[in-house]
This record gives C-alpha cells, sequence and structure tokens, in this order.
C-alpha cells in the first residue's frame, strides 16, 4: 500500500508535534513544518522515523507565500506527492483586551491563523486536485464560538474564519475528491500559554471545564488522525468540537 505523505504545519510543538507522531503511528510519511524552533522539529522528526515513517523537517513561515511554496516543493521533492496536509499553525499574541492590543499582534495573528492556512490550503489544493483525492484538517479552536473577551476576540475571530473557510473549501474541493475539516480544541496544556503571557493558564482554567482538565496534545492528535483517516471517508465539512465539553 503506498504511503500517505502529509504535511503538518507547526509541527515542532504542542498539538503539531503530537499530531506528526501519531500520523506516523498509523503509516504517514510526515512533513514537520516550523518556524523557529530547528532542533524541536528534529525531535519530532526522529520520532517520526522511530515510528517507522520517513521524515523531512522545513522551516517555513505560512504567513510567506514563497515559504509555503518551498515547504510543499521540499515535501514532494523528498517524500513524493502530498496527500495530506494539518494547517495547525497558529499564534495568539499577548492576552488582553482588544483596546490595548497593539496592531502589530493583530495584523500577526490574522497573517499567520488565516492568511497561512489559506496559502498552504491553497497549494495543497492545486496539487491534490490534479490527483483527484487529498486530505485536508484545519487546527481550529473552540475559541471560534465562545469568543473569547478579554483575552484574544482577535484570535477567535481568525478561528471562526478557519471554521467557514473549511466548510467553503470541503464544498469547492467535494467534487475532487478532497475532504476538508476541522478540530476545535479547548484548552490544551502547550507552550501556547506561556507565549500569550500565562504559563498556569490551562491549569487554572480546569474549574471551568466540564471534564475538570485541560486537554493534552495527544488528545487532540487522536481526532486529527481519524479525520484523516478513510475511517472518516463520508466527512467532510465538519469541525469536531475537542474541548472536554467546554
Ligand atoms: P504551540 O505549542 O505554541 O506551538 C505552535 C507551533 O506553531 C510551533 O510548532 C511553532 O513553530 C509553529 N508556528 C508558529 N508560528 C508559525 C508560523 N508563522 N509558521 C509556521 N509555524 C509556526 O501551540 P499549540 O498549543 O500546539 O497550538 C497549535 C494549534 O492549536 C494552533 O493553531 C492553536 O491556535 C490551536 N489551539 C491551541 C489551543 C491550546 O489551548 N493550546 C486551543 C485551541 C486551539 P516553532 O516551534 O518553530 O516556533
Amino acid at each position: 500500500m503506498i504511503r500517505p505523505v502529509t504535511v503538518v504545519t507547526g509541527g515542532s510543538r504542542g498539538i503539531g508535534a503530537a499530531t506528526c507522531l501519531r500520523l506516523a503511528a498509523e503509516g504517514h510519511d510526515v512533513v514537520v513544518g516550523y518556524a523557529r524552533d530547528a532542533e524541536a522539529a528534529g525531535t519530532v522528526a526522529d520520532g517520526v522515523r522511530k515510528a517507522g515513517g520517513r521524515a523531512v523537517t522545513v522551516r517555513a513561515d505560512t504567513s510567506v507565500e514563497a515559504d509555503v511554496a518551498r515547504l510543499f516543493e521540499t515535501a514532494e521533492e523528498q517524500l513524493g506527492p502530498v496527500t495530506g496536509l494539518v494547517n495547525n499553525a497558529g499564534v495568539t499574541g499577548p492576552l488582553g483586551r482588544l483596546a490595548d492590543t497593539d496592531p502589530a499582534d493583530l495584523r500577526r495573528v490574522v497573517d499567520v491563523n488565516l492568511l497561512g492556512t489559506l496559502l498552504c490550503s491553497r497549494r495543497a489544493a492545486q496539487l491534490m486536485a490534479a490527483r483527484r483525492s487529498g486530505v485536508i484538517v484545519n487546527i481550529s479552536s473552540a475559541a471560534a464560538t465562545l469568543g473569547s473577551p478579554g483575552d484574544y476576540v482577535h484570535y477567535a475571530a481568525t478561528k471562526a474564519a478557519v471554521d467557514t473557510l473549511t466548510l467553503g473549501l470541503a464544498k469547492e474541493l467535494g467534487p475532487d475528491g478532497i475532504r476538508v475539516n476541522a478540530v476545535a480544541p479547548g484548552i490544551i496544556d502547550t507552550e501556547m500559554h506561556a507565549a500569550m503571557g500565562d504559563p498556569d493558564r490551562a491549569r487554572r482554567a480546569a474549574a471551568t471545564i466540564p471534564l475538570r482538565r485541560p486537554g493534552q496534545a495527544e488528545e487532540i492528535a487522536a481526532a486529527v488522525a481519524w479525520l484523516m483517516s478513510p475511517d472518516a471517508s463520508y466527512a467532510t465539512g465538519t469541525v469536531l468540537r475537542v474541548s472536554g465539553g467546554r
């Protein structure tokens, strides 16, 4: 059987890293995209190889068109035709009210979370439509429907846009044999909270979550892996919420 070749953006840490390892365990060869942390990406690639998959790391800022082109070019050169894409790279900027948020942070969040997802999806759609098959999974957020007042309404808005993109692109690409879905995580225990200025945020949020704990990256990776798999062959255009009930 031909092994799937899947590009995971932001595969060096957190949910992306867990997704790379889970997909490798399920028989994928994996392209580990990353922005800055080459060492972390290399460690994930080693993990993929240990699980029996082929792996390549590519530094690519998903908000930059030339980087995205190089990401897919390197993937195809080194591992063969790309069959899957996980649009995972995402940023929030510092926590705070919109009125207090630096416009440069607003721009960055829109650039990475929305434009980056669009650019990667566009390139994947070009390659996959020509082959009449492929799978895309977008990492959204429960924030898309909660709004996240006081924390990051701009981030929540980009994730709502990702949900709409998921719906529209699924309809657009369905006739080409391409499925497009999203996973909307709740609060997951990753380094993202420290990056937004509150390392203890996930633990403190436990009381507000019906399952009374933050999620683990592996629990999101499991949902991504299902949507990527043939078991989800009739699922497209759906947003799977994995949020402990939040
Ligand atoms: P994380 O631990 O901060 O990891 C972020 C990853 O994205 C890293 O691999 C980072 O690469 C990469 N990245 C950042 N900016 C990038 C860019 N411009 N281009 C390419 N890669 C970039 O984050 P996480 O918590 O795993 O979050 C992953 C996704 O889940 C994001 O889309 C996030 O919005 C979403 N999400 C997270 C939570 C949560 O509670 N953690 C909840 C809902 C949704 P480097 O290592 O090179 O910096």
